[in-house]
């Protein structure tokens, strides 16, 4: 059976709803206050298990009630949480949300016990890597542990999906221990060093990082949907989904989630493609992040 490894971020969000976004020195009062399970790492594990694949979420908690229900939550969905360690010295990642009438947010991060994913902790649990044939990296754990995570899983025959958000520099040489980069149009700007405003411009940037070794390069585009360069430079296309978007968050989450879920299955990289899309164009009708994921007859019933 096919197992993902999921190494990142579990967080419990805080979204805070006010009228307008307090200025400097300013206190206001909220109109709601909700929590949410939340965290790119524990998303994508969700996202992975609602659309028909196996996750196995590696991260890190503290020993509050927040890890305790985060764990719950993965539980309930599917998701192996055996490897989730639970680090004494700090409390589970948070993250404070304010949104205001328009939609407009501020986000404040505490990564907590994100954090301690370390090289130690890492260790200590290796025989992870033998139970999975894929690893599914975002950056909301320490790089330096991302670093050791995709030469680890490189010299283990793992298959590396990285999915560069909140988008970083990772050390050059690492690029060709990549089976597939994930990114949207600020990940591939950023990373290629080129604006991607048109067309052309996405598959050049796409190329620059086809030649930095990655084997192969998916950029989502949003309305536009994806697009796929393999290291022969081959260029596959799939248009998204027409839909009326109401809230786009986890769209990215969705898509990677449902992408591997159904590559890992034998799917083809394009028909896995079109399956993301549309997994992609479900979450953007729903508000929210983790209760926008759908699941796999969702989809296909979407698809049909
Ligand atoms: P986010 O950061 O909001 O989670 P992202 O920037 O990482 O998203 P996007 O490229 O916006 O990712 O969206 C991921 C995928 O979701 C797209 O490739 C597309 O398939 C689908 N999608 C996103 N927005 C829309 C939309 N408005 N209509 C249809 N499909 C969409």
């Amino acid at each position: 059976m096919n197992q993902v490894l999921v190494v990142g971020s579990l967080n419990m969000d805080t979204v805070i709803t006010v009228e307008n976004l307090p200025k400097d020195g300013e206190t206001i009062i909220a109109k709601d206050v909700s929590r949410f399970c939340g965290g790119k790492g524990s998303n994508q594990a969700i996202a992975i298990a609602r659309l028909g694949g196996n996750a196995i979420m590696f991260g890190k908690l503290g020993n509050d009630e927040n890890g305790r229900e985060l764990i719950t939550r993965l539980k309930k969905e599917g998701v192996t949480t055996e490897y989730i360690g639970i680090e004494e010295s700090a409390s589970t990642g948070s993250a404070f949300i304010n949104v205001d009438r328009r939609g407009t947010n501020t986000i404040v991060v505490d990564p907590g016990a994100n954090y301690s994913m370390d090289k130690k902790y890492i260790n200590e649990k290796s025989a992870v890597f033998s139970v999975a044939n894929y690893c599914l990296l975002q950056y909301e754990i320490p790089m330096e542990t991302v670093e050791f995570i995709i030469t680890k899983c490189y010299e283990e025959g793992v298959k590396v999906i990285v999915n560069p958000s909140p988008v970083a520099e990772i050390k050059e040489d690492l690029y060709k221990k990549i089976d597939i980069l994930i990114v949207n149009e600020t990940e591939l700007s950023e990373l290629s060093g080129m604006e991607v405003l048109e067309d052309v411009f996405i598959r050049k940037a796409m190329s620059v990082l086809i030649n930095k070794g990655v084997r192969c390069v998916i950029a989502t585009l949003g309305p536009k949907g994806s697009l796929y360069m393999d290291a022969n430079y081959k260029v596959e296309y799939q248009e998204a989904f027409k839909v009326d978007a109401i809230d786009t968050t986890a769209a990215g989450d969705t898509f990677t989630g449902a992408l591997i879920a159904s590559f890992v299955k034998g799917g083809d990289l394009k028909a896995s493609m079109r399956f993301a899309n549309a997994a992609g164009a479900i979450a953007v009708q729903t508000k929210g992040a983790q209760n926008s994921i759908p699941k796999y007859a969702d989809v296909e019933k979407f698809i049909a």
